[in-house]
């Protein structure tokens, strides 16, 4: 399979992968289906919209290149398709909250960076 044109390879957007036999998502990019083993997957931009299921401030760089991010935040959103995905979030965000998806860059890399709809 070709390398997804998504925010892993430096594009504005959040690819996940839909199965044709049972309908059930996936944001981990796999042949198969995880819920059916169906290979029938098809690739799809995600909205950017979901809800803040976990969230955790990150205050201790694990790098040098992130030390100038300190603290940040790492939250998990279910996404209004249907998967859960981890990625970067506002600091004021609370378990709950609507959010929306943009890109920011951090340590040079384009990463999805949330931030609660208002
Ligand atoms: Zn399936």
């Amino acid at each position: 399979m070709a390398k997804p044109a998504d925010w892993t390879s430096g594009v504005e957007a959040i690819l996940y992968q839909s199965c044709g036999a049972c309908g059930g998502v996936q944001y981990f990019r796999r042949g198969f289906c995880a819920v059916c083993g169906s290979d029938t997957l098809q690739e799809r931009r995600a909205s950017g919209e979901g809800t803040v299921y976990a969230t955790s401030q990150v205050a201790r760089a694990a790098t040098p290149e992130t030390r100038a991010h300190v603290p940040y935040n790492i939250v998990l959103v279910d996404t209004s398709e249907g998967f859960r995905m981890m990625a970067h979030g506002a600091t004021s965000l609370k378990i709950g909250d609507a959010v929306t998806a943009r890109f920011a860059r951090f340590a040079g890399r384009l990463v999805p960076y949330f931030e609660k709809v208002t």
